[in-house]
């Protein structure tokens, strides 16, 4: 067996097997697995193991790939996103964990609306305040997620947020509780989200037991990336 199969089997029983300790239904964790650097036969392998999403963090990266493998499986861009190339985005991706700011949103839905689709995105939310983060921050995320409410070809599907580097996963855990409070504390004010993009190779199972529901596991998958 290659060894993207062994890991991405590993990494998707870890999965079930947290979400059941946790008490939640393992169908509803799904898994991006991010692919920046990565080569195409590489990826490759990823997907014969059974990978259907993958994660790309730059639009050009990606645009080569897509071109080469093709879309039976599903493209999420998971990157900072700069409007310039949002007309890019909205073509190559099914959904944007990105989004960062009322200017990006109201950009990927005229984009969006050019291309005849509906475009998926999650906010990104910036909760450790670290600048070297993208990501609005907490409050600014309501005032995002209602603008999209009012876009007729964006949708709002989930919040996303990336925990500070910790060599010990369980200091992840309290930036995926804040982000599940926020989900919560926005359908309280009748903003429908679902979805909560957390959790990377170090500490996915920290955030299954928060509430993942996609996780994006890169490294424990393919390898340390050059
Ligand atoms: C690179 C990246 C990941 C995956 O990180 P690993 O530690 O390799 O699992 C997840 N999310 C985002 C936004 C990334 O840029």
């Amino acid at each position: 067996m290659s060894s993207i199969k062994e890991n991405y089997l590993k990494v998707m029983e870890q999965i079930v097997k947290t979400a059941q300790k946790a008490g939640r239904d393992p169908g509803e964790i799904k898994l991006v697995a991010v692919s920046k650097t990565v080569e195409v036969a590489r990826i490759k392998e990823a997907i014969e193991a059974g990978v259907s999403i993958l994660g790309e963090n730059y639009v050009q990266e990606a645009q080569k790939k897509i071109d080469e493998i093709g879309r039976t499986v599903s493209w999420h861009f998971i990157g900072h996103l700069q409007s310039n190339k949002a007309k890019y985005a909205v073509h190559l991706f099914d959904m944007i964990h990105s989004l960062d700011s009322i200017a990006l949103a109201e950009e990927l839905n005229r984009r969006a609306e050019k291309e005849g689709r509906t475009m998926n995105a999650m906010i990104e939310v910036n909760l450790s305040g670290e600048a070297t983060k993208f990501g609005t921050e907490e409050a600014r995320a309501f005032d995002i997620a209602r603008r999209v409410l009012n876009l007729s070809h964006l949708s709002l599907v989930g919040l996303m947020t990336m925990a500070p580097y910790f060599d010990d996963p369980e200091m992840s855990r309290p930036y995926y509780i804040r982000l599940r409070e926020l989900k919560e504390k926005m359908i309280k004010e009748g903003i429908p989200v679902k979805e909560l993009s957390m959790g990377m190779s170090n500490d996915f199972e920290v955030a299954v037991e928060e509430g993942a529901t996609y996780v994006r596991v890169g490294t424990a998958i393919f390898g340390e990336r050059k």
